[in-house]
């Protein structure tokens, strides 16, 4: 049962209950809430354990090798263990070799399978499946509706697919182009979710800094104003709300356009928090042309500059792919060099992997495993020296944090600086009077005040004030 979703669980009664394994990105974990608050508004329960469970939903990631094996062994677990299975996600729009559809190709047991975000088509299959126990009634729902993810933070989806076509991905094939939410919609869940509770929120997408692109930025309406679906007064209208519930909010997937620059001064202001997760992924002009990246300027050093200028306490977190197809040994040491250069406080790195699919796959000059995997070693030994020095700068500060985990010896809090799940912690230790270590223990999902004492690999050691 490793695999279920620590889903809460109604009270006991007669109706249906549904088991949900969920794996994937954030992304797939917001159309996972979507679909659980929806079987819950109907009346549905939901089970921790597959025994327990009259169907189990397998929401699945398609998107590399190893994702798309982990999702066909849920799938196969599922199967085992309970027998009823419906899969949604990316790897249920994927096709086989022979185009049939994959998932139904390898498990022909599965009672249906949809793609992803296709919240109706699942509850379809349910409905077929196990006849819904009553009408809709909202008021079985909390606010917020209910959460996969801890109470203090959620995860806010203002897009779906995207307009790219960057030749190692394949999302846009399973996803489509881009579709913004009306502005609107986006920033009512981002109120519901504050009433509720939630404290940080983050905001995700394909391509956050694009939205309202393909809605040519048409005016919606919020708080009885007119307001243009755009990324830079979505950001404004956030930032109220944030500091209205007394919220942090942080972007993730902001790609460096120029009109990224228009909120720095807003970001400066601490609730939406002066922190960027932008993919760059590679900083060589011609490998970063092979990959088809949007945004792809040589001049993300200096934009990375002028951001710093105008919000000095910024935090960049990024990915890169170490020996994509043709990738030469100058073209590497340029985005070593980059990483020095533009000093990103968190980096992830990937050796390169093919991904059926992908456009970049008949790219001449594929390197060998072992030589993308080198490269990848040799890539985090600089990123991390770097990070790890930038880390060591903050002892002696007073930082603002959230705490995820605590009790009266000591806490796992995270500062504006680290996203959940990727990034590091502030490791609070005990505190010397039994008054701190109460208020230490209850301050999960509160903000508290501690001063960085020292460092321990990515994490910060703080002591409460
Ligand atoms: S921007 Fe590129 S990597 Fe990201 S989803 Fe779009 S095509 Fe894929």
């Amino acid at each position: 049962m490793s695999r279920m979703s620590d889903i809460e669980q109604a009270a006991p009664g007669a109706a249906p209950r549904i088991g949900f394994v969920s794996l994937g990105c954030p992304k797939a974990l917001v159309d996972a809430e979507r679909i659980v608050s929806q079987l819950r508004a109907e009346g549905y329960e939901t089970s921790r354990d597959y025994a327990g469970a009259d169907l189990v939903v397998v929401n699945t990631c398609g998107f590399i090798d190893a994702a798309v094996q982990e999702s066909l062994d849920a799938i196969g677990e599922a199967l085992h263990e309970n027998g009823r299975v419906v899969v949604t996600g990316c790897l249920g729009a994927r096709s086989a070799d022979d185009g049939s559809n994959l998932v139904r190709k390898m498990h022909p047991k599965v009672l249906a399978v949809t793609g992803p975000h296709a919240t109706a088509e699942v509850l379809d299959a349910v409905h077929t499946q196990l006849p819904r126990p009553h009408d809709p009634f909202v008021d079985l729902l909390p606010p917020g509706g209910l959460k996969l993810t801890p109470r203090h933070y959620a995860y806010l989806k203002i897009s779906e697919g995207c307009n790219h076509r960057c030749s190692f991905c394949i999302i846009p094939s399973l996803r489509g182009d881009l579709v913004s939410r009306p502005i609107g919609d986006v920033l009512g869940e981002a109120q519901a979710l504050f009433e509720a509770g939630v404290r940080e929120l983050l905001v995700v997408s394909q391509d956050t800094s694009a939205y309202g692109v393909d809605l040519k930025y048409r005016t919606g309406f919020w708080d009885g104003r007119p307001l243009r679906t755009r990324f830079a007064e979505l950001v404004r209208a956030l930032h109220g709300l944030a500091e209205r519930y007394d919220a942090w909010v942080r972007l993730h997937y902001v790609y460096p356009y120029p009109h990224v620059d228009e909120v720095l001064e807003v970001l400066a202001q601490g609730r939406v928090l002066p922190y960027l997760d932008v993919p760059f992924q590679h900083a060589d002009p011609d490998v970063l042309r092979r990959m088809k990246r949007p945004a792809n300027g040589e001049r993300n050093l200096d934009r990375i500059a002028a951001w710093r200028q105008a919000c000095p306490q910024l935090v960049i977190r990024s990915t890169f792919i170490a020996g994509f197809p043709g990738e030469t040994e100058a073209e590497f040491e340029r985005l070593l060099d980059f990483v020095r250069e533009a000093e990103l406080d968190r980096v992830g790195c990937f050796a390169y992997s093919p991904v059926d699919g992908a456009a970049a796959n008949a790219l001449p000059g594929a390197l060998p495993e072992a030589e993308r995997v080198a490269r990848q070693a040799r890539f985090m030994e600089v990123a991390e020296a770097v990070s790890v020095a930038k880390l060591k700068r903050r002892v002696g500060q007073d930082l603002r944090v959230i705490v995820d985990q605590a009790s009266r010896h000591g806490a796992v809090a995270r500062s504006y600086a680290d996203a959940p799940e990727i990034d590091g912690h502030v490791l609070i230790r005990e505190p010397a009077k039994p008054s701190a270590k109460a208020r230490l223990a209850g301050s999960v999902g509160q903000f508290v005040r501690a001063r960085v004492v020292g460092t321990q690999g990515h994490d910060l050691v703080a002591e409460l004030i």
